[in-house]
């Protein structure tokens, strides 16, 4: 067979070629935009041309800081296919994290976002590699800033040779992106894509029994596109010629339900808070989300009761995939098998509010102190992943080369394998409780939990204990207006027909909030120590 090279400047070829009228929409500070992917290709041939200009050469890291819009989708493009490398920064991360990915990563130019650039400003002083700072705006104005030089990416698209063609010499296994993991634990860890995983993962993103994505559809990725590459769908969507609509900056549930209903949106990405938020704007307001084929959660456990509310009450599909910034992201998604389409709605819940099958291409397994798991359902080990998007080191050989051996990747996910391979995330390592030399999954607590009527969120932390090591503590936000209604005992009333006796918390603390990462998962670490001061430990 001919050995072509999977590469990112042969997907936007496709779309050039085929896809000229369809659509890009995106909401930017100044209201939504209207671009067609012969506009789209055009600019991102411009924005190749003027990188060049500014020095950009192969292997260079170009940064971005932005919200999800058009500009951002013509650098996810314009920056591997000319040779360089993107680098998505998440703009949530602590100063200290911001300052040590930009210099790590080594980013010549920054392209940045009207509405952050004051957060580099802050920090400019501390970069030691940037060369030009790109101000992303929809103003003829630039802001006032003490960045220097500074451009505007709209005068630069405006100057720039619009014959510009991308390079050809690009080979599939050189760097496209990289991303850093969120830092939850430690300094953030820098993850390298290539051209060929990134052309490899679009292709699963597209098959039918994973998120089926087709021209077809109109995809709006919540997900921001520093997390991951937005699980990867700016690529692939822009590839099959889907209509993507682009959310912008500070959207709320409200923005994201009117987008839902005015594009007739039929497939969204995002993590659970999003949808969290969604479904009670939803309950509060009126939409018509007829038009969903499907709503992705990611990136944490979907609630059962979240999936059952979407399902139910909003006939909205609902499916769940796993992933992490080592893996691209999508290692696997939940499926109800065609022989399962009959289960009562209980187990289908059940099923739903797992981990799903792993998509084709990669592999797992899952391993613990005897050796692999036994595909039972009940036998708990680390997932191990290996396949062609699947990283195989760390960015600069950074620390944890633990996580990368023997050709696998160990996630530190802790998993049971069922018969039919379905994956289910009990817990992280480190966050897993031992009491009395047992394992309790905080996540089937927090699914029980978050099941109740009254209950908005629930994080399960271990607190030391003197007898039994660890105990479960229950942490709790309720909905509004369920206040004063709820109280210890009926939580623990409600929970004790569902679990062994030793698994029910100890204490059940009620919270105004449960402290979260940058990209939206409960911060386990922070509500610990919240927890111990509150319960003085
Ligand atoms: P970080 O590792 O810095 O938190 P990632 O976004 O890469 O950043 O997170 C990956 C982790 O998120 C996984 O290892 C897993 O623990 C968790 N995760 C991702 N998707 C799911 C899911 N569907 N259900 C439960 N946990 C998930």
């Amino acid at each position: 067979m001919m050995d072509t090279q999977l590469t990112i400047a042969s997907m936007i070829k496709r779309t050039e070629q085929y896809f000229p009228k369809k659509e890009v929409i995106s909401r930017t500070q100044n209201g939504v935009q209207l671009f067609t992917y012969k506009d789209t290709v055009g600019r991102m041939k411009r924005l190749g041309s003027a990188l060049e200009s500014l020095g950009v050469k192969k292997g260079d890291r170009v940064g971005t800081l932005a919200w999800n819009h058009h500009r951002h989708l013509e650098a996810y493009f314009a920056v591997p296919s000319m040779g360089a490398v993107l680098h998505t920064i998440n703009f949530r991360l602590s100063k200290e994290h911001l300052i040590y990915i930009i210099n790590h990563a080594e980013n010549k130019i920054l392209l940045i976002d009207e509405d952050l650039f004051p957060l580099i400003e802050s920090i400019k002083d501390e970069l030691k590699t940037v060369e030009a700072y790109v101000i992303m705006t929809d103003n003829e104005r630039l802001p006032e800033t003490s960045l220097q030089p500074v451009y505007s990416y709209e005068q630069l698209l405006d100057k720039a040779d619009n014959t510009y063609e991308f390079t050809t010499k690009i080979d599939e296994n050189d760097p496209a992106g990289i991303c850093y993991t969120s830092g939850t634990t430690g300094k953030p860890k820098g993850v390298i894509y290539t051209h060929r995983g990134i052309y490899l993962h679009s292709m699963a993103l597209g098959m039918t029994d994973t998120l089926a994505l087709s021209e077809a559809d109109v995809v709006l990725p919540v997900v921001p596109m520093f997390h991951v590459n937005a699980w990867g769908m700016p690529f692939a969507a822009t590839w099959m010629g889907t209509t993507q609509v682009f959310p912008g900056p500070n959207m709320t549930p409200k923005i994201i339900a009117e987008m839902l209903e005015e594009y007739k949106v039929t497939f969204s990405a995002g993590v659970p808070t999003i949808w969290l938020g969604l479904l009670k704007e939803l309950e509060e307001g009126t939409y018509n989300t007829s038009s969903l084929r499907a709503l992705l959660c990611g990136g944490s456990a979907a609630p059962k009761g979240m999936i059952h509310m979407f399902e139910s009450k909003y006939g909205i599909p609902f499916l769940h995939g796993y992933g992490m910034t080592e893996t691209s992201p999508l290692v696997s998604v939940t499926r109800v098998k065609s022989y399962q389409s009959d289960l009562p709605v209980d187990e289908r819940l059940e099923l739903l509010s797992k981990q799903g099958l792993v998509v084709p291409g990669i592999e797992i397994k899952a391993v613990n102190e005897n050796g692999e798991v036994k595909p039972d359902g009940k036998d708990m080990g680390e997932l191990l992943i290996r396949g062609p998007w699947i990283a195989d080191a760390y960015y600069k050989g950074d620390s944890n080369s633990d996580a990368f051996q023997n050709g696998w990747l160990h996630t530190g996910d802790v998993v049971t394998i069922d018969e039919e391979g379905i994956i289910k995330i009990v817990d992280r390592t480190k966050d897993l409780i031992k009491s009395g030399g047992e394992w309790i999954s905080s996540v089937d607590l927090e699914n029980a939990l978050m099941a109740h009527e009254s209950v908005f969120e629930a994080a399960v932390v271990s607190i030391p204990d003197p007898k039994w090591q660890e105990r479960p503590v229950a942490c709790i936000v309720l909905k509004d207006g369920a206040q004063h209604k709820v109280t210890k005992d009926e939580i623990m009333e409600y929970l004790r027909p569902q679990f062994a006796k030793w698994w029910l918390p100890d204490e059940v603390l009620f919270m105004d909030e449960i402290p979260k990462t940058s990209v939206g998962k409960f911060l386990k670490a922070k509500l610990r120590e919240q927890v111990e001061k509150q319960l003085v430990i």
